[in-house]
């Protein structure tokens, strides 16, 4: 197929921005990604060393209300490319998926580094050009209505169309943090200030529990908090606590965690009182309730002698566990960002209202979601979304000149 002369720029080379960039180029169009890193994808590749969950099991119109916002944005979005087409697409690059107890999809193998190159292996093979270590710094549009990019080390590039999909802030070295709103507010576009999101929360924990316990899961728990409950599996860290229920309705006040969230308390009490031998306490929960080593250090170390010597107090305690969450993780160490770009800026097809021709996509939009895949799954569908936009642009402007030259004909016969 002869290659349509029509020059598109992505910058970014994350989820949305490989998205875009495969929507793009599949339709014929020349694509080049720009990235300030000199390798793609790192934030996808470090999503991948903890168990790449790329999407999550639940009907397509219950999607938009797990993420914030007005669920009007997010519907179209979802219907555009829904959980299903992207698990087909991971698919058809090659690799199996599978869905786990807790429904989230992953990749079999876990790890992202093969779902990136089999990605940017087909990227490549649809001439998509790579451009690595290029900051970009500024846009602009000329009264020609090219747009202009502009990088960190002096070169300028135009374009047709551009897809910025710069990623949030979160996981960025403190000494690297990102730069890119600048770019956005010198335009007076408007911008909500980054926040840690699904991030851990600090306790004080004592040091002969983290001893035994740090680096272990607190497995199938509930934890309550001002926001809700949520049952899930936890892990203690060494400044505290991370695991989805902590990213869910973790807030700085003291929380509950349900150790045993499928017995009730009088249930419990049955099971240990069962037995006639002539154990403590802490040795029957230990025998008869199958509590994760987590748990039974978290029971015996943060508990008074004299409620470990009571086994009902014991009980009441393991069903509602309080635990203060001093303080939230700072961002550099959140698995994602609150904030970015308002939404309010964007057009249906995920263009600038401002700048017609520049669309973004990904976290670097103010939204915000919880773990399970609902991020990545947001972020290739706006990278669709916004890559669809640039076709439908591009073809509108293929068709602008031919009607002008027309009108410029007409105009010419009414003049003789
Ligand atoms: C530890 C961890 C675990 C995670 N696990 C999961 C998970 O299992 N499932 C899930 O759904 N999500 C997970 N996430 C979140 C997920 O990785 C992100 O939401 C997703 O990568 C965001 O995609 P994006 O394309 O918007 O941006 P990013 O992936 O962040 O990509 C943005 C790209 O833009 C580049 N860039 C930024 N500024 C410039 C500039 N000025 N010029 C040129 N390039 C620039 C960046 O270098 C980056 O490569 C995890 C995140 C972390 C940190």
């Amino acid at each position: 197929m002869s290659k349509s002369p029509l020059q598109v720029a992505v910058v970014g080379s994350g989820p949305a921005a490989l998205m875009a960039a495969d929507v793009i180029s599949s339709a014929g169009l020349n694509v080049t990604v720009f990235e300030r890193r000199p390798t793609a994808g790192r934030k996808l590749l470090i999503a991948g060393s903890s168990g790449l969950n790329v999407t999550f099991e639940l009907p397509l119109e219950d999607f938009p209300s797990r993420y914030s916002g007005d669920p009007n944005f997010w519907k179209p979005i979802f219907s555009s490319f829904s959980p299903n087409d992207w698990l087909e697409f991971i698919h058809r690059l090659g690799l199996k998926t599978f869905k786990g107890t807790s429904h989230r999809y992953f990749v079999e193998d876990m790890k992202a580094a093969r779902l990136l190159t089999l990605w940017t292996e087909k990227l490549s093979r649809q001439n998509v050009q790579w451009l690595f270590d290029k900051r970009c710094s500024h846009f602009q549009k000329s009264p020609t209505g090219e747009l202009g990019l502009s990088f960190d080390d002096g070169t300028h590039f135009t374009f047709q169309a551009i897809v910025f999909a710069l990623g949030g802030a979160s996981w960025e070295p403190t000494h690297d943090p990102v730069q890119w709103p600048r770019m956005f507010l010198r335009k007076k576009i408007g911008f909500t200030p980054f926040t840690a999101s699904n991030c851990g929360f600090s306790i004080q924990f004592k040091p002969e529990f983290l001893k035994e316990a740090e680096g272990q899961p607190l497995k199938n728990v509930t934890l309550t908090s001002s926001k809700g409950s949520q049952l899930g599996d936890l892990v203690v860290t060494s400044y505290g606590l991370e695991g989805t229920p902590v990213y869910a309705v973790g807030a700085e006040e003291t929380v509950f965690l349900d150790l045993k969230p499928d017995l009730s308390e009088k249930d419990i009490l049955k099971k240990l009182n069962r037995t006639t031998e002539n154990l403590n306490p802490i040795r029957r929960i230990k025998k008869f309730l199958k509590l994760s080593p987590a748990a039974l250090a978290l029971i015996y170390h943060h508990t008074s002698q004299e409620d470990l010597k009571d086994l009902t107090q014991l009980v009441q305690r393991l069903k509602k566990f309080p635990l203060k969450f001093e303080q939230r993780q700072g961002l550099e160490w959140a698995i994602s960002s609150a904030g970015g770009i308002k939404l309010e800026e964007l057009d249906s097809q995920m263009a600038l209202k401002k700048f017609p021709g520049v669309f973004l996509a990904g976290e670097m939009l103010d939204w915000d979601t919880v773990t399970g895949g609902f991020l990545i799954q947001a972020c290739v569908s706006q990278g669709f979304c916004a890559g669809q936009g640039v076709i439908s642009y591009l073809s509108n402007l293929r068709q602008q000149p031919k009607s002008d030259s027309s009108n410029q004909r007409r105009n010419s016969r009414t003049k003789k």
